[in-house]
């Protein structure tokens, strides 16, 4: 059978499952909060096969975008942080882009490596694993404009519907679509009164982010 070009949600859902990536139980979040499902995406970005097969997808949506096929190859592929830099990567190659940034934390702050100046970084493509308030792509989308760069594109392997759609562009263009392979639909509870699985007596996991 020949491999879809694009899988579908439920497809790449099954991938981060058999993986690891999508867990499902009951979490608890430095934050308080908790929740019945938990996402963790490097565990999915350790098979090379499976980090490819999502990748490639995620670049034939990026290429169906005309700002970024026509800007090819001269496009930067790059991620907000380091769970993003496996899919920087792996997109980069399927699009035959010729950079790759990617951002870091230094005491709190996002910020690039020292010594990438204004005027070096191409027409840029943001790409994260997973977008899960689109805080990491607004903040990465104003680093690149501060390097006179322009945005061209967003995506993420999967994104929480609750997360931004599109990203506003303060420069008056047009705003910028966040492609995904996965549109998650994610429950919150914000106090253990609240939860489900609290009631249910699922004994609860913490996890560190
Ligand atoms: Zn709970």
């Amino acid at each position: 059978m020949m491999p879809r070009l694009i899988p579908e949600s439920g497809e790449v859902m099954e991938m981060l499952r058999k993986t690891g990536a999508f867990r499902e139980g009951h979490f608890v979040y430095p934050s308080g909060q908790h929740t019945p499902h938990y996402f963790q995406m490097p565990l999915a970005f350790r098979y090379y096969d499976t980090a490819r097969v999502l990748a490639v997808a995620l670049s034939r949506l990026l290429r169906l975008e005309k700002d970024i096929s026509s800007a090819l190859p001269r496009v930067a592929i790059i991620a907000p942080s380091a769970g993003g830099i496996p899919v920087a990567f792996a997109v980069r190659e399927a699009l035959a882009a010729d950079q790759i940034y990617w951002a870091e934390r230094e005491d709190g702050k996002r910020m690039f490596r020292q010594y990438v100046n204004k005027g070096e970084v191409y027409p840029a493509v943001i790409v994260d694993d997973i977008s899960r308030t689109g805080k990491a792509l607004e903040e990465t989308i104003e680093l690149v404009r501060q390097l006179g760069t322009r945005v061209i594109g967003c995506g993420a392997i999967v994104r929480f519907k609750g997360s931004p759609e599109h990203i506003e562009s303060p420069d008056g263009d047009d705003p910028i679509p966040v492609r995904s392979l996965v549109e998650f639909d994610a429950k919150w509870y914000d106090t253990a009164a609240a939860c489900h699985e609290c009631k249910d007596e699922i004994a609860p996991e913490q996890v560190r982010f």
